[in-house]
């Protein structure tokens, strides 16, 4: 016994090729709770797809032992357009060459589309309400013209993943803990998320950010309902999260298997599995605001040498990192040094020795404190 395997076609930009998505479906079609995970959103990025690989493995068994109770669906490869993408031998997954846009950027929002649809049928019915949107939402991605593969793959993903109760996209980063981006709604919903998959950093957002990410278009339905008609009972019914899976070499079976494990028990705790999950892990992190979130910039060209590491303490003043210019003029100010602004955890830098041009984001460090330099601003400055 194993997972049905789904291949989704995709509309094809090219004469003669085509490309398609693969889901891995457990559970009833339409049975309840509903998680919805996927990974590799930015097509290279492994760690997510791995722990996805390791949590097959077990889901399959969980198959067998007839212990699905509501429905999982998994995208372990969820861009195949990026995956595809190849410049000389190196993957390009980040944008796509055709619309030079970021994977996780402009995604549907169908919220006023979906308002529209629902418009005089909602009540003080809650659970009612949550199932004519639901079914409101299906009908308006249903009816998208999949005018290119880009938004073939959008469409599709979002068809998986809008009525679930839970949404997860698994990406990986350039050296980090485990941590994760979360609607502000969502606080402290998903808790229980971050004790079970170790999180070191939380950092909660504005659930409309403008850019359009993946996580954000999913869970913001709900909020987005909600302030157009106020009178209706609408709860916020998908929790959203964005996880990094630590650094891009921190792909190795021994994370892969551990976050498989950790994933399962938040499955079970959260009652797709039957079961009892064993006893919620301690909290490693607070949830902090995005305007607690510090962020350095490479100050001038140059390549980058770290004095601190992922997963370190740091406080303001403290020395993060050089850029360096080994051709200045002077010597002595061949090293551009960048400082903490925040008291908290460095939870994402860049890696060792990349060459970098002004403005590159170069660390994150996740702190209470709001910070004047970030009022006002996303994270999304990558
Ligand atoms: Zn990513």
């Amino acid at each position: 016994m194993s997972a049905r395997l789904v291949q989704q076609e995709l509309a094809s930009n090219y004469i003669g090729a085509s490309k398609h998505v693969t889901f891995l479906h457990y559970g009833e079609e339409g049975a309840r709770p509903k998680i919805y995970i996927q990974a590799a959103l930015h097509a290279g990025e492994m760690t997510g797809t791995l722990a996805l690989h390791h949590l097959r493995g077990l889901l399959d068994r969980e198959v067998e032992a007839g212990t699905i109770r509501g429905e999982i669906i998994l995208a372990p490869l969820a861009n195949p357009i990026g995956l595809g993408q190849f410049s000389a031998g190196d993957q390009m997954g980040r944008f796509e060459t055709q619309s030079l846009v970021n994977f996780n950027r402009e995604h549907l929002d169908i919220s006023p589309d979906v308002a529209g649809l629902v418009a005089g049928v909602l009540g003080d019915n809650s659970a009612e309400n949550v199932r004519l949107i639901r079914a409101a939402a299906l009908s308006v991605l249903g009816e998208i013209p999949e005018t290119s593969e880009w938004l073939s793959l959008r469409k599709h993903l979002l068809l998986r993943a809008i009525d679930a109760d839970v949404c997860l996209d698994l990406h990986t980063d350039m050296e980090a803990t485990m941590f994760m981006y979360i609607n502000a709604f969502d606080w402290p919903a998903l808790e229980d998320l971050g004790r079970d998959i170790g999180c070191r950093a939380i950092v909660s957002l504005d659930p409309y950010v403008p850019s359009r990410t993946f996580a954000g278009v999913v869970g913001g339905l709900w909020p987005r309902l909600a302030a157009a008609w106020p009178a209706a009972s609408i709860p916020h019914a998908c929790q959203t999260a964005m996880i990094e899976m630590r650094g891009r070499h921190d792909c190795d079976d021994a994370h892969g298997s551990l976050d498989a494990l950790n994933l399962l028990n938040f499955l079970r705790r959260r009652g797709v599995l039957s079961g009892d999950a064993p006893p919620l892990p301690p909290s490693q992190c607070d949830c902090v605001d995005v305007e607690g979130m510090d962020v350095g910039y490479a100050p001038a060209p140059g390549f980058t040498v770290f004095h601190r590491k992922a997963g370190e303490e740091v406080t303001p003043g403290d020395h993060i990192c050089d850029v360096i210019d080994p051709t200045a003029a002077d010597f002595t100010l061949s090293r551009m040094p960048v400082y903490a602004r925040q008291t908290g955890t460095i939870y994402a830098r860049a890696l060792d020795g990349i060459v970098v041009t002004p403005g590159k984001v170069l660390f994150r460090i996740a702190g209470g404190a709001r910070l004047p330099h970030r009022l006002g601003r996303s994270w999304l400055d990558d």
